[in-house]
């Protein structure tokens, strides 16, 4: 093997979003040695992209609200396929994490009185989000990044880790390159944390960033991990349909959580037309009793643009299917409408929702506070992926643990709005915690040379095969096409059998792909990497697809487009076979206990 540098920590982070920085900070405190590990350069993870806020129940707007209620939104936002002891543990140390946040210095917006102010928000009853403005995750990032720095932890930035290392069964570290040199470098820990955000990238449309290629999913699979609910993908309602160059780019939620309405061509607000059962007694009667709630009416329901992100995405859908859409294939959003209501309305949504003011204006020519925007579905967020313990957030990998998007769980077949900042900040906590005092019950791990000359071989293929061979950027786009066209937002079996069909010719031309030059910032020879990640990704995605014959939340099968209760009872769990195959199978879901199961009863 050839010589490379050798980094050794008790604790080693793969990913410096929200979920990464939390678990350093409480690994580093309960005397860990920490390094953490990311793609770009620090500050730079996809949680910075974050706008709309961070759900917690603190009840300083509303004091109706409750770990409880919150609690009881999440399941039913989840559809019950959601692990409830997480749901549970989120619900009730999510407050107590923002308020740690504040503490740290992070300047959230504030209530007339002093308080943190909170946002009304998709599928929560109250408002809840704790916010600041709408770049929230900007300062949710400048805060625990400032508060790592200060504790000591070793950042390596600029680094992609390609394989996990295992000793028998237990993890023991990781191999990395370095984007400036293209130089190989070997991380052994006693335990690790994944926490890599998420998958975007697999699709043409998306609102995640070139980060999200689904690494940690496919690392965790490859050292033998379970991944579960990877059928269950959000598309967000609300992207940036046109100019075609930023199609996908995310119009947060918070357009509807300060009054914004949905409309079609005919100018009709559509959402009234189609309001899920369960959600019936929830909802405002009329367009009054909607901005009444926006306004924080306490006796008003919510708007129909504020039901679940899978129901939104999908009523818009059906406006531009069936004809009523938009110029460029969207549905209009608008926000522009409240100057009606509010003397002061182009001021207002300029102070409360500055960046998408900006965002429209710099890149789409348009004033949101004249004119409406044009908006359409966008790959978000997948609520699927490692399996992991709700108390420890540890994997079925011994020493492995993954927090934030790339763990699943606790947002079931869909995830309300806010419920991830938090999520990161609770299970990130949890899995900092739990790698810190795994890695000081174990003894020393090692790694086999020969296994770090194997994976190094193995990513320098490409090399070998040179720049003649299939292209690797043709193969993403393929892809991406693939599971925009035939795994998004509506599937069939057989489009999901033709893409697995396809899947598997695109794991034969990775097998071809060659680049040539030098090894340094080589964004050729990361992209023959990235489709290792990306093809695991999709193929667990089509394979839990077909596995579920139902409609639930983030997935919907137009050939099975009811819910059935039978499906309720168990998560799609996806492992690599011994053959080197990807397997899938049903975990039943565990009874909730009788106090969780009153809450929900209660709070319905
Ligand atoms: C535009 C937008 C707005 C959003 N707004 C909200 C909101 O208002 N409220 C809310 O709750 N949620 C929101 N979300 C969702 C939320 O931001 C994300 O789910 C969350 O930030 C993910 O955080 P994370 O820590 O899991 O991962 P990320 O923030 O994605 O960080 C991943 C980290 O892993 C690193 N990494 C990845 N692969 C590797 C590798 N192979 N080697 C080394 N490092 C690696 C990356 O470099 C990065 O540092 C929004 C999402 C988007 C796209």
């Amino acid at each position: 093997m050839p010589a490379i540098q050798t980094f050794a920590y008790d604790v080693l982070i793969i990913g410096a979003g929200g979920a990464g920085l939390r678990a350093a900070i409480e690994a580093t405190a309960r005397g860990a040695t920490v390094g953490l590990i990311c793609k770009s350069l620090l500050g730079k993870a996809h949680t910075v992209m974050a706008e709309g806020g961070m759900a917690a129940a603190m009840a300083n707007v509303d004091d109706r609200d409750s770990w409880q209620v919150h609690f009881a939104d999440t399941m039913r936002g989840g559809q019950y396929v959601n692990n409830w002891r997480m749901a549970e543990l989120h619900a009730r140390e999510a407050p107590d994490r923002v308020r740690e946040l504040e503490a740290w210095g992070a300047v959230f917006d504030r209530t007339d009185d002093g308080r943190i102010l909170q946002r009304n928000f998709g599928g929560h009853r109250y408002p809840r989000l704790a916010h600041v403005g709408d770049r929230t995750g900007l300062e949710l990032i400048r805060t625990l990044q400032d508060h790592t720095v200060h504790m000591g932890v070793v950042v390596h930035m600029e680094h992609t880790v390609i394989e996990l290392l295992r000793d028998g069964g237990r993890i023991a570290g990781a191999l990395a390159y370095d984007r400036e040199r293209g130089r190989f470098h070997l991380f052994a820990a006693r335990a690790v944390v994944l926490a890599t955000g998420g998958i975007g990238r697999a699709y043409r449309v998306t609102s995640n960033s070139w980060e999200s290629t689904g690494d940690g999913h496919a690392l965790a699979y490859r050292a033998g991990a379970e991944l579960i609910d990877m059928e269950f993908v959000q598309f967000h309602p609300t992207g940036m349909v046109w100019p075609p160059s930023v199609k996908g780019i995310l119009v947060t939620e918070g357009v509807r959580g300060e009054g914004g309405i949905l409309t079609n061509r005919e100018g009709r607000r559509f959402m009234f037309d189609d309001i899920p059962e369960n959600y019936r007694a929830q909802t405002a009667a009329d367009a009054e009793e909607g901005w009444r709630y926006t306004q924080g009416d306490r006796n008003a329901r919510r708007p129909p643009e504020l039901l679940t992100r899978d129901h939104v995405a999908r009523c818009i859908v059906r406006e531009i299917k069936e004809g009523r859409g938009s110029p460029h294939g969207g549905v209009f959003l608008d926000i522009a409408w409240i100057k009606e209501k509010l003397p002061n309305a182009a001021e207002h949504i300029r102070r409360k929702l500055p960046s998408m003011y900006h965002q429209f204006k710099e890149l789409a020519d348009l004033d949101i506070t004249r004119e409406p925007m044009e908006v359409g579905p966008t790959t978000h967020y997948i609520m699927g992926g490692i399996r992991v313990d709700a108390e420890t957030q540890q994997s079925s990998v011994p020493g492995l643990f993954a927090a934030g998007e790339c763990a699943a769980g606790i947002n079931g077949a869909n995830r309300l709005g806010g419920n991830s900042l938090s999520d990161l900040l609770v299970f990130g906590k949890r899995a900092g915690e739990h790698a810190a005092d795994w890695a000081r019950s174990q003894g020393p791990t090692g790694i086999d040379d020969a296994l770090v000359d194997a994976v190094m071989r193995g990513a320098l293929e490409p090399f070998d095969r040179g720049g003649d061979s299939e292209n690797p950027y043709a193969i993403q786009s393929t892809l991406q096409d693939t599971m925009q066209d035939l795994v998004g937002i509506v599937r069939t079996g057989p489009e999901l059998e033709e893409a697995l069909a396809r899947i598997d010719g695109l794991w034969t031309r990775t097998g071809r792909a060659g680049v040539s030059g030098h090894r340094e910032y080589h964004a050729g020879w990361h992209t023959c990497l990235d489709l290792r990640n990306l093809l695991v990704v999709a193929e667990a995605i089509a394979r839990s697809a077909l596995e579920r014959p139902e409609s639930r939340g983030g997935h919907f099968r137009d050939d099975f487009p009811a819910r059935d209760p039978a499906c309720a009872t168990f998560n799609v769990v996806v492992v690599r076979g011994p053959d080197g195959h990807m397997q899938v199978s049903r975990a039943p879901i565990p009874p909730m206990p009788a106090a969780l199961v009153r809450i929900i009863e209660e709070e319905a």
